[in-house]
């Protein structure tokens, strides 16, 4: 049967396409994309000219049935998403999951993506960290998960978009408080990169106060709650304390 196979695109600099995805687009027959049109010209700019199947996050699973027989007729296809690596909140879980299921060899490519590029230029800490993809976009649900993860240890890693940014910030900030380091990575490898880090309150003041600073495509990086130094009784530990210390002279 053919081959699946997975390949990372550029996040916007057409330079980040590796040798060995250009191979692949030559070789393969199908090229299933998110918005054919956008791969169509991204792909043009490579002189690669090939057709296209049409995999959205709302049809991906009814789509991901029709490929796997396609790879069963022995048609090789490369999965690609709009920018950056396939899946990685983007589409293609369901097409993986799928083939590996019904036994066809899936082969990844790697290249670039958004998340890891930039937490590499954060300066936060980068050995353990939490990838969160896009926070929910009603208000209520993301205060929740912001919440929930306000007592994580390792480094957040989430992606944001343009107009909810300083919404999300304030957010952020109840949760987190304002006193916890963020870096907000924006337009990474395009002309406008800019990587911005501060305490979470002095950096939403920062970016309210200019919108050419909260455009274009972001990830946002949250330092993990730091150690505290104090320890922290219980109920009963400090009950058990004053009790204790009753009985000393
Ligand atoms: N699959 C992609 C990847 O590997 O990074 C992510 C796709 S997701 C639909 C798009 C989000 O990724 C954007 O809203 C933004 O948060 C982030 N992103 C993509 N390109 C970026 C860039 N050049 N600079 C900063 N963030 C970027």
């Amino acid at each position: 049967s053919g081959i699946l196979y997975i390949v990372a695109t550029p996040i916007g600099n057409l330079q980040d396409i590796t040798r060995r995805a250009l191979d692949v687009f030559a070789q393969v027959d199908l090229i299933a994309a998110e918005d054919t049109r956008h791969s169509g010209l991204l792909l043009g700019h490579y002189g690669i000219k090939k057709p296209f199947f049409a995999l959205h996050d709302h049809n991906e699973q009814q789509k991901a049935a029709l490929l796997v027989e396609k790879l069963q007729q022995g048609v090789h296809i490369a999965l690609i998403s709009d920018a950056g690596t396939p899946l990685i909140s983007d589409p293609g879980f369901h097409v993986v999951r799928q083939c590996r299921l019904a036994g066809i060899q899936v082969v990844p490519l790697p290249g670039a993506c958004a998340a890891i590029t930039a937490l590499c230029a954060s300066g936060i800490a980068s050995d353990r960290f939490c990838f969160e993809g896009f926070l929910p976009a009603k208000s209520k649900a993301r205060r929740d998960k912001l919440q929930n993860l306000a007592e994580e240890p390792r480094t957040l890693i989430f992606y944001e978009s343009t107009h909810r940014i300083l919404e999300t910030l304030e957010d952020v900030e109840l949760a987190f408080g304002g006193e916890r380091y963020a870096v907000l990575a924006r337009e990474i490898t395009k002309t406008w990169e800019t990587i911005s880090g501060d305490i979470i309150s002095r950096l939403r003041q920062w970016l309210s106060e200019d919108p050419n600073r909260t455009k274009g495509e972001m990830v946002l990086i949250i330092e993990g709650k730091p150690k505290s130094e104090n320890i922290e009784f219980d109920g009963q530990a400090l009950k058990a304390l004053q009790l204790i210390s009753r009985e000393l002279p």
